[in-house]
């Protein structure tokens, strides 16, 4: 087991954590159905990017009861 040579003292272990943090998510509104979406990204709800629909959405989807 590797065992450190001197304590790293809380200060110089709070200054090295100062750069941690994670940046909050920067979500956009989608111009087709308004739900939120990540930008440059393909919205996950209606399939859209931009004017176009992209990815085409199913409609409904079917439980099968039988099928389980
Ligand atoms: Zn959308």
């Amino acid at each position: 087991m590797a065992v450190q040579q001197n304590k790293v003292s809380k200060s110089r272990r709070n200054n090295r954590r100062a750069h941690d943090a994670l940046t909050a998510a920067n979500p956009n509104e989608c111009d087709n159905c308004g739900e939120l979406k990540r930008p440059h990204h393909v919205c996950p709800s209606c399939g859209h990017y931009g004017e176009r629909e992209v990815v085409a959405m199913a409609d409904e989807i079917e439980l099968d009861e039988d099928a389980a």
